[in-house]
């Protein structure tokens, strides 16, 4: 039997690890030790009940300082302490931020193997997006294993001198996500008859201050132009996030803000959706399996495949750049059943099942 730390603390990583800790909890060789950085609490309950998923142990690094060197420092000493009593034989971190960079350094200071869940994505700026971009390249170049998403992140970890050996091309977790959720019997008071549904979702570092601000004039002024639409906008809690979202966006009778929504209802709304703008990484990896038109409001991404294919169209930050964008695919229908068709799916949804088997071969034997 070996004992599995399975290290999160974000939304986006506890959706994208639900259906592997499931998954590895169905493995008798396996016992599954869960650990909650504590950073995103009540964004990462909402998942967790919804998988069926308790934690075994919460760090509380928040309640320690909210800076980025603060989490990393305390996240280190805690995760150490975390993975020496928990006896832990292995530990699996996810994509890129601070805190799982702190987990893959203090297992590797222990020497416990490290295993990376959507590994090898990168945008080749250390700035943007920031500091993840550093955190990603740092967890691949400590891991034992490294489950790559797409065949251009196994890619990306060849070129930086990865050996072949350690690299498992077994697609993105997130499919397997959407499968638990995302149902035809859904109902919700907020789709409403006859209006296109357009989501919305605006909440990256990079892009708070200016470039939320033109995001959001953009926004409202598809919303006027376009009264056929209704436009969702659940708000991350950061409150820097939502000052420059509800002073401009508030009152508009086509717009409606919200809290975070429960995971259940954001994958059956965005699966209902028109069209999708967001500067969230994991939601275009969902909008894009789910074949929904969406604008990436940044200016680069490390999620290409999406783009490439031409279901994603990255619109960047400035308010005229997006609102022609967002215009285009609202009155566009050729342009819109193009975008429609090129979906590209980030995994057939087996990607745990396939980490479980690739994990019981190589830490078993
Ligand atoms: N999400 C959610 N409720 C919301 C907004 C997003 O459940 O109100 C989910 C969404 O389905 C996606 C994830 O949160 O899987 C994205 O998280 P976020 O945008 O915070 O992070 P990123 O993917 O950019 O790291």
């Amino acid at each position: 039997m070996k004992k599995i730390l399975v290290a999160f603390g974000t939304r986006p990583e506890a959706i994208k690890l639900s259906p592997l800790i499931l998954a590895l909890k169905k493995e008798e060789e396996f016992s599954v030790f869960t650990c909650h950085s504590g950073q995103h609490k009540t964004l990462c309950d909402d998942v967790l009940d919804f998988f069926g998923i308790t934690e075994d142990l919460n760090l509380k690094i928040c309640e320690k300082g909210s800076t980025v060197s603060d989490m990393t420092a305390n996240a280190l000493l805690s995760y150490t302490e975390a993975i020496i009593s928990s006896e832990a034989d292995a530990v699996i971190v996810h994509g890129d931020t601070s805190t799982a960079f702190a987990c893959a350094l203090a297992a590797f200071y222990l020497k416990v193997p490290i295993i990376h869940v959507e590994a090898g994505l990168r945008s080749a700026d250390l700035f943007s997006p920031f500091p993840e971009e550093w955190n990603r390249v740092a967890i691949d170049i400590l891991s034992d294993y490294c489950f790559a998403p797409t065949e251009d992140a196994e890619r990306n970890l060849l070129e930086n001198g990865k050996k072949e050996n350690g690299i498992f091309c077994v697609g993105n977790t997130v499919t397997d996500a959407l499968k638990y959720t995302v149902t035809d019997s859904y109902k919700s008071d907020l789709l409403e008859e006859g209006k296109r549904l357009v989501l919305f979702t605006s909440h990256r570092r990079e892009n708070i201050g200016m470039p939320m601000i033109n995001i959001c004039n953009a926004v409202k002024r598809i919303a006027e132009e376009f009264s056929d639409t209704r436009i969702i906008c659940p708000m991350h809690p950061n409150p820097a996030v939502r000052s420059v979202i509800v002073p401009l966006l508030s009152g508009i009778e086509n717009i409606i803000l919200s809290e975070p929504l429960p995971l259940f209802d954001f994958h059956n709304l965005l699966s209902r959706s028109y069209l999708v703008m967001s500067d969230s990484g994991g939601v275009q990896e969902e909008a894009s399996t789910l074949g929904i038109p969406m604008l990436i409001m940044r200016d680069r991404t490390e999620r290409t495949e999406g783009c490439k294919k031409g279901i994603i169209r990255l619109a960047g930050t400035d308010t005229a750049s997006v609102y022609n964008h967002a215009k285009r695919i609202l009155t566009d229908k050729a342009e819109y059943e193009r975008m429609k068709s090129s979906a590209y799916s980030y995994g057939d949804g087996n990607a745990s099942s396939r980490i479980c088997e690739i994990l019981k071969n190589k830490l078993l034997h």
